[in-house]
């Protein structure tokens, strides 16, 4: 009976021993509590967590290591607990704090687990300190959140420069394009230089010829009684001079145009003065027994540039008597209206073939009846793009053998 007592007093001294062992060198902190929320026990790893001398902390209060904000409502959960006991985390979700001697904070994870003895009831706590846990993720947030905010720099970075590039690229496609307009353009100026040279020597042969021909006949006529013949000569030598005129003031205008150096300039100016001196200048072209006759309508102030409407009107004026007979008249009728000036030339002279009607506006386009009549195709483009610089517009309408009007709309500024 007694050697039964004593290896039962045996068996429970080892018990107690290895649970004091498991206690004192548990590596969580393990405080118990009673059911009035009194430290009964606290093994030396919860004396190290709080900083308490041994023994320091058994008969103070649980709240004692609860932060203060904390403190009152840990008294309501304590009671809680006490009426449900059972092992289990504390805080839920909640990131829980405790607090050390010197009124230090620090993250704790804590489970807890009832205990009933003869003695009554208690609660025992597993305390461990979170602090190294928590400074590993922060430190792992902090750095995902630099690599976020590298991401996004780099990003940036990535956006600005494809927008950079693709700049890059637009003016390089501009710059491009400038360069093929411009070789487009130095192509159409070489082609016309070429054609010029082809029209030139092809059209300055023939009145360099007549000249030649009236001025050596001119020489031969030293009679008194023939002078008609004489002044038969110095007129055509005249005519052909002011047909070769014509033909390098389109060359020259059509240079201008081609750089861009004309402008519409408009000034004020009384229309029907205008036309008059213009129709008195052209009278020398005019063959024998052909009149313009001009008449304007309306008010005669208008503004328009002048150097420009008199290229238009000498070059339609020119096509006029070129392309009809001696003796057929040429009407000029000018109209002022509320916000236009409407402009007419009309001859009564070779008319325009149907088919050859829409093209004349093209650059060294000749109709097909233009025959022998001199001409570089040049005017009527070179009119087109000045009416065009004065916002106006141009249109005709012809007949063959009968004669050809043209109307030219022009806004008055
Ligand atoms: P050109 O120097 O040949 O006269 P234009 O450009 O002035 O050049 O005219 C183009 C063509 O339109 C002329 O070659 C001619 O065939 C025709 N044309 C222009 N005006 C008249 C007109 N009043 N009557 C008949 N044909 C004309």
């Amino acid at each position: 009976m007694l050697e039964v007592f004593i290896q039962q007093t045996q068996a429970m001294r080892r018990h107690v021993e290895m649970l004091d062992a498991l206690f004192k060198s548990a590596t969580e902190g393990i405080i118990v509590v009673d059911s009035w929320g009194i430290i009964q026990l606290a093994n030396p790893k919860a004396q190290e967590l709080f900083r308490y001398e041994d023994g320091e902390l058994v008969g103070k209060k649980i709240e004692l290591l609860i932060p203060q904000r904390y403190a009152h409502k840990h008294v309501d959960h304590r009671m809680n607990y006490a009426q449900h006991p059972k092992a289990r985390s504390m805080g839920g979700n909640l990131d829980l704090y405790a607090k050390r001697k010197d009124n230090t904070e620090f993250p704790v994870e804590i489970s807890l687990s009832p205990c009933s003895t003869s003695d009554g009831d208690y609660v025992v706590s597993f305390i461990i300190d979170i602090s190294p846990r928590k400074k590993q993720a922060e430190a792992l947030l902090e750095a995902h959140r630099q690599i976020q905010l590298l991401n996004t720099d780099l990003e940036e970075r990535v956006q600005l420069r494809t927008r950079e590039l693709a700049q890059a690229l637009e003016e390089i496609e501009q710059s491009k394009q400038e360069v093929m307009r411009a070789l487009e353009k130095e192509r159409q100026l070489n082609d016309m230089k070429t054609k010029f040279v082809t029209i030139a020597s092809h059209e300055f042969r023939t009145p360099l010829a007549t000249i030649l021909s009236s001025a050596s006949l001119i020489g031969r006529y030293i009679n008194a009684d023939e002078d008609e013949k004489r002044q038969k000569h110095v007129q055509r030598i005249k005519s052909t001079v002011n047909n070769l005129t014509e033909i390098l003031n389109d060359f020259l205008s059509l240079g201008k145009l081609e750089e861009g150096q004309i402008r519409n300039v408009p000034v004020v100016f009384n229309l029907s003065e205008f036309c008059q001196e213009l129709v008195e200048e052209m009278r020398s072209v005019c063959k024998e027994n052909q009149q313009i006759q001009y008449i304007h309508e309306g008010n005669v102030d208008v503004c328009i540039d002048r150097h420009l409407l008199k290229n238009v009107l000498i070059n339609l004026l020119s096509n006029a008597t070129k392309y009809s007979e001696a003796g057929k008249n040429i009407f000029l009728r000018t109209y002022k209206k509320e916000n236009s000036i409407e402009f007419e030339v009309q001859d009564q002279g070779i008319g325009i073939p149907e088919q050859d009607q829409s093209y004349v506006f093209d650059r060294f386009f000749r109709a097909h009846n233009s025959g022998t009549i001199q001409g570089t195709g040049l005017g009527l483009n070179i009119v087109m793009k000045y009416i065009q610089l004065m916002q106006g517009e141009i249109r005709l309408e012809s007949q063959l053998n009968r004669g050809t009007t043209v109307y030219v709309e022009i806004p008055n500024c």
